[in-house]
């Protein structure tokens, strides 16, 4: 008898964030259509946390798919050092008309590590271009989660993502997340050897849906500017949309100097990463000593149809119908909110949250570490049921497409009840 698709994979694949020996099976996916991933017997799942938060129009969308196609049949791939080409402009233009804020610059990687990697790599030699050789610390949040490359997991929080890494990655300071009135409780001693502060704007995803406010990011950003701190939002999960506004930095008045930008910008179909900067920091390396080139790129900087498929995605992003929708969503989740604090078991969840199109609670009271075993539990009785979720530990949340209905919804909401009744 032929393998099966799953023996096949378990000979060749490694997943990744995947425990090799005792994971469940992958699930073997055939097809994607809208907010459904369909597997290979026909079983359908309700796509409940956009494949890692980057599918924001759906799977397989007829409109971006096209755009791809045409796009793969006039220019596939160019190197972008000495070239240049119509997708990566116009992308780069509409960025930055987007982008609230003071941004000059629009520098292209492949996916939100590199994005991070560039801005903080930017920021440093930023300083060292400028010949101020002192500032060389870095700050980061409590919690934060800015990827998988050194630098990046460099200014996460030591997790069990870095563990195996600690000795190896570079020193950063971890900070509070701000609260309203007091958004430094503990001072940073020597702002003025600081280099950069980066941040999830109100956000932060992998680090457990956690939230905080709009005003005690302003105070933030507004003190460390003023000592000369270069500030960087990650957005890379924030972005297009997700937490009601375009940007979750458009809840704020100040603004950072360097925006990070990947998963939704394609629409979730290709990988790419943005790094947009303001003229200060550009300006720092517009110089005729070539020592004060920015050394970085990928082969796949710009990549033609990653640029197509993201062009097509902020059509789609723009459309009436799509806005209606982010706020439709968010006002669905409210309802959810409502329904689980009435629920009888309402007692074991915790800190329900919402920003826009995400909704968040801890299961239990006990500590949120990624690798609690409710975790798998939740997910096989969710897949069971025809519905994709991934908690991070005991940290439930739904991060829709935005083309998800409002009995696709309810069915989610459903379905995520029936769990947690069954498991109190
Ligand atoms: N920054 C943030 C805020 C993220 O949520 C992620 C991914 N979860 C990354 C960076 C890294 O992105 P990628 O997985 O595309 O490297």
């Amino acid at each position: 008898m032929n393998p099966t698709l799953i023996e096949r994979d378990q000979e060749v694949i490694w997943h990744p964030f995947t425990p090799q020996k005792y994971a469940p099976d992958p699930v073997p996916i055939a097809k994607g259509d809208g907010v459904f991933l369909i597997d290979i017997n026909g079983k359908s799942y309700i796509d409940a946390i956009s494949s890692w938060w980057v599918t924001i129009h759906g799977h397989a969308h007829p409109y971006i798919a096209q755009k791809i196609y045409e796009q793969a049949t006039t220019l596939e791939q160019v190197i972008f050092a000495g070239f240049t080409h119509e997708p990566a402009v116009r992308l780069a233009e509409r960025l930055l008309n987007l982008l609230q804020g003071p941004y000059a610059r629009i520098f292209y990687s492949d996916n939100g590590s590199t994005a991070t990697e560039v801005a903080v790599k930017m920021a440093i030699q930023y300083w060292h271009n400028r010949g101020d050789k002192s500032r060389t610390r870095i700050l980061a949040l409590k919690n934060s989660y800015h990827g998988d490359t050194f630098g990046a997991m460099s200014v996460s929080h030591r997790s069990v993502f870095t563990f195996a890494f600690s000795e190896l990655l570079f020193e950063v300071e971890f900070i509070d997340a701000p609260v309203s009135d007091n958004p430094l409780p503990r001072p940073v001693e020597n702002l003025n050897n600081v280099a950069c502060f980066i941040y999830e704007p109100l956000l932060q995803g992998a680090g457990g849906m956690k939230m905080y406010s709009a005003d005690g990011l302003n105070a933030l950003i507004k003190y460390f500017q003023s000592h000369g701190v270069i500030c960087i939002a990650d957005e890379v999960m924030t972005g297009f949309g997700r937490t009601g506004k375009l940007f979750a930095s458009d809840y704020c008045t100040e603004k950072a100097d360097i925006v990070c930008l990947s998963k939704g910008l394609t629409g979730g179909t290709m990988p790419m990463g943005i790094t947009a900067c303001n003229e200060k920091i550009y300006d720092a390396y517009v110089d005729d000593d070539p020592m004060k080139t920015f050394f970085h790129g990928h082969s796949f900087t710009a990549n033609p149809l990653a640029c197509a498929a993201s062009l097509a995605s902020l059509d789609l992003l723009s459309s009436d119908e799509c806005q209606k929708n982010i706020q439709r969503i968010a006002r669905k989740h409210e309802d959810f909110i409502t329904r689980l604090k009435a629920s009888p078991f309402a007692e074991r969840i915790q800190n329900l949250r919402q920003l826009g199109t995400i909704v968040a609670f801890e299961w239990e009271e006990e500590e949120g570490s990624y690798l609690n075993n409710i975790s798998l539990d939740i997910r096989k009785m969710a897949l069971e049921r025809g519905l994709f979720i991934r908690p991070l530990g005991n940290t439930v949340y739904l991060m829709p497409p935005y083309c998800i209905t409002d009995p696709q919804l309810e069915k989610v909401y459903d379905v995520v009840i029936e769990i947690l009744g069954e498991l109190s």
